[in-house]
């Protein structure tokens, strides 16, 4: 009996042991390497970790140096938007983990910029696309700060606005060099225009009387001085006119005076140049007209720009027509015509005929010398004094530039941002 339970227990239990010892080894190796994979995991996640917050630190550490930061709006969940460190010094605000109201903002901007700030931040809410604008903000020492906010308004499938995305970039360094050069520019401008004034002056009294002492050779030399000394001083006016536009220093004097004396003023200096290329110039101007309270100096300056343009790209034996007149149902402007039949402006160049320095392709070969600065300046004049102008052309037919110039400039002083 004793032998038969012992050789029952062998056979019975002892595999039965074996087998609960073999599912215990296998166990112990599971939870082993299980506690190993998870220990390697949380490593691996705490790696993950650290590398993000590095990545951060290098991220917040570039929008310093490079002077931008970054910005997002959530509209689904504003608490979801964001604004980086450098953003809110930009702003001149203190760093906080969400982004400042819209009035915090709108407090640091230039009190001369709010109105445009505040309307063009309507329009980035909702216009989906691209956007750019420029700005200034005031810190709390009184430092000035040029902001230059670039960015995109982004909509789902079904055209619902998501987010906008953007950075904002001090830009106060390009704006200070770009001052600097227009200062180069007014100043080198200044200095051209005394001693042109004498070769002008000096060749004109040559060309006078006097001139009967010259042999005729010598008349055609101080007659190419005279002309070419006319076309530096109209290019340094040009290149003066744009450094005060830029810099802001484009005086305005506002004085009373009768457009149609002025015109005819204009019409009679360029007859000189229309006769030389046998071109009929022609004057519109209907009786009782009132007069302009205007800059006088800037209205002529439109005048002779449109319609000595006219004549320089009209071949031989055209004709230029200028008009003056109140139609078009704003009483308070006075329009200025010019057409002429020349060769027109070419197609794909017509957006930016009013760019600085900018020539279309058949202009700059029909006439190879021209800055490009005339319209430049036409416009900025007529849009800072609340007016505008606009152009039809034919390419091989001819221009009309419609000019419309206030009645009553009010402006005291231009500033350009
Ligand atoms: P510029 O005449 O010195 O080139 P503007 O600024 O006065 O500079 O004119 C810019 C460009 O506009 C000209 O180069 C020319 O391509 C075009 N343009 C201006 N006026 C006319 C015109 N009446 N007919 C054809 N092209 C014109």
């Amino acid at each position: 009996m004793t032998e038969n339970a012992a050789q029952i227990a062998s056979t019975t239990f002892f595999p039965l042991i074996l087998a609960g010892a073999f599912v215990l080894i296998v166990a112990g190796f599971g939870v082993f390497f299980m506690s190993t994979a998870g220990l390697r995991a949380n490593a691996r996640v705490s790696q993950l970790v650290r590398d993000l917050a590095d990545a951060r630190t290098k991220l917040l550490e570039a929008q310093e140096i490079g002077r931008f930061g970054t910005f997002m709006w959530n509209f689904d969940d504003p608490s979801k938007s964001f604004w980086s460190d450098e953003t809110f010094k930009l702003f001149g605000l203190v760093p906080r983990p969400k982004p400042p109201a819209f009035e915090s903002v709108m407090s640091t901007v230039h009190e001369k910029d709010r109105p445009a700030a505040t309307q063009k931040w309507k329009q980035i809410m909702t216009t989906p696309g691209d956007f750019a604008t420029t700005f200034r903000t005031v810190a709390a020492s009184g430092q000035t700060r040029y902001l230059e906010l670039r960015g995109k308004t982004t909509v789902d499938v079904n055209h619902i606005l998501r987010h906008i995305q953007g950075v904002v970039h001090d830009i106060t360094r390009e704006k200070e060099i770009d001052k600097a050069k227009s200062e180069f520019v007014s100043l080198a401008s200044h200095q051209l225009k005394t001693p042109l004034t004498s070769i002008r002056w000096l060749s004109e009294s040559l060309l006078g009387p006097k001139s009967e002492s010259l042999s005729e050779a010598q008349k055609k030399y101080v007659s190419d001085i005279h002309e070419a000394s006319r076309r530096m001083a109209e290019m340094v006016n040009d290149l003066l006119n744009v450094s005060r536009i830029e810099l802001g220093t484009l005086a305005v004097r506002v004085e009373e005076f009768d457009a149609t004396e002025l015109l005819k003023a204009v019409v009679s200096e360029q007859q000189h140049a229309a006769t030389l290329k046998q071109i009929a110039l022609k004057l519109i101007c209907p009786e009782g007209l009132p007069h302009l309270q205007a800059d006088k100096s800037q209205v002529r300056m439109v005048m002779q720009n449109l319609i000595s343009n006219a004549i320089k790209y009209t071949p031989d034996g055209g004709s230029v027509e200028a008009e003056l007149s109140l139609t078009g149902g704003r009483r308070e402007v006075l329009f200025f015509r010019v057409s002429d039949t020349g060769i027109g402006i070419p197609k794909g160049e017509r957006d930016k005929m009013f760019q600085k320095l900018f020539r279309a392709g058949n202009a700059q070969e029909s006439v190879p010398d021209g800055t490009g600065l005339g319209l430049y300046v036409v416009k900025s004049v007529l849009e800072h004094a609340g007016g505008g102008i606009t152009f039809d052309t034919k390419e091989g037919k001819g221009t009309t530039f419609y000019a419309s110039i206030p009645l009553v400039w009010q402006m005291p002083n231009v500033e350009v941002v």
